[in-house]
């Protein structure tokens, strides 16, 4: 787990309205909640039925079927997530809580010049925490999360990408306070524009209108966050409308060694501290999700080296974990971010990148 770093999700949560009572015949929908435990399945976290969301006349002229496909396929339901799940960082979450979550909480109090910016950009290398980040926001201001991706919106919804794009902001508003996360979004906002084709075009257009209305009216919290490995190839028309650009870099050591510690805890293992240190100097320039990939990788050592019949061990047989395991599978798993990747991330930050 990482560190705490007093911006713990009890202290920020928004409280939950209570006494609802829960509609029925609900039976247009499926849940929209993927894994939901603890959460009722009928009402959405800001207290609106589906039923009421259905209703809502900002869903007026939207089609009920990309309706339905959006709270089953982009509304994420899964599991909530606090900052301490999120390893490092610390000038990141630092910046969120103060101009995204305070004012996302507190709309009183962060109006006019504090008022929360409607565009957020998190760009940096691949797998470091990009899409944990946007899950933490909706969590901690109490807000629905709604996912995708900018390549699924020419790919996956082929022909229905300016349609989708129109609704998805639709039901947005209508469940607000949202957070929707644009994965790739250099994919949507790029500025190479040859080769662009008539139906990318519409989607970009309608996204940037659809954008622009989440600004023009003060009352909608809808926040939207932009994440890209790729910053550099959006275009102006993005770097006008995020306000505020955040970059994700690698895990330093002490990120590292949070990851590091948080995988194997729940593993049988007899690293020593020095094999921990070790192992942290090797996977200098790895990212969380390399992190993850090397334990997992390392996970398999112990199996290989029993060489027996994996059906007939038992599971007081395999051995722990150990330095010879985590050796071998540096080996195999290497950092997946070039050096050059690094200096583009530096250079753009330095240039367009929020200090504070
Ligand atoms: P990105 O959106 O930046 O590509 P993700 O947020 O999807 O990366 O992270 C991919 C996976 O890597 C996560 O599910 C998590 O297991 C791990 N990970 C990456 N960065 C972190 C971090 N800072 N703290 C905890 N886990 C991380």
């Amino acid at each position: 787990k990482g560190k705490s770093n007093g911006f713990s999700s009890k202290s920020n949560q928004m409280s939950k309205p209570s006494g609802l009572t829960k509609p029925t015949g609900v039976s247009k929908f499926k849940p929209p909640f993927k894994t939901s435990e603890s959460e009722p399945t009928a009402e959405t976290k800001n207290g609106k039925s589906e039923i009421d969301i259905v209703a809502d006349e900002r869903l007026k002229g939207i089609d009920p079927a990309m309706v339905e496909a959006i709270m089953n396929e982009i509304v994420d339901g899964g599991k909530d997530v606090s900052w301490d799940d999120i390893a490092g960082l610390e000038h990141a979450k630092q910046v969120i809580t103060e101009s995204i979550i305070w004012p996302m909480q507190r709309p009183d109090i962060f109006c006019g010049i504090r008022s929360a910016p409607k565009g957020l950009l998190l760009f940096g290398p691949p797998g470091t925490g990009k899409t944990l980040i946007g899950k933490c926001i909706a969590t901690q201001s109490g807000a629905k999360f709604f996912s995708i991706s900018s390549s699924s919106l020419t790919s996956k919804w082929v022909g229905d990408g300016e349609k989708l794009v129109r609704a998805l902001f639709a039901v947005a508003r209508a469940m607000q306070p949202s957070v929707i996360f644009m994965d790739e979004i250099d994919s949507l906002l790029t500025q190479r524009t040859d080769g662009e084709n008539e139906a990318s075009r519409r989607i970009k257009t309608e996204f940037l209108v659809q954008f622009d209305g989440c600004g023009t009216n003060a009352d909608d919290m809808i926040l939207l966050i932009g994440a890209t490995n790729r910053p550099q190839e959006l275009d102006d028309a993005a770097g006008r409308r995020f306000r505020k650009k955040l970059y994700i870099p690698l895990p330093e050591y002490e990120a590292r060694r949070s990851l590091l510690i948080h995988k194997i805890s729940k593993q049988n293992h007899c690293l020593t501290e020095n094999d921990i240190g070790h192992i942290l100097e090797k996977t200098n320039g790895y990212s969380g999700s390399d992190m993850d990939g090397l334990v997992r990788e390392a996970a398999l050592g112990p199996i290989r080296r029993l060489k027996g019949d994996i059906l007939r061990i038992s599971v007081e047989d395999v051995p722990p974990m150990a330095l010879q395991d985590f050796s071998a599978a540096l080996t195999q798993v290497r950092a997946s971010v070039t050096e050059r990747d690094l200096d583009l991330y530096l250079k753009f930050d330095g240039k367009f990148g929020s200090a504070g």
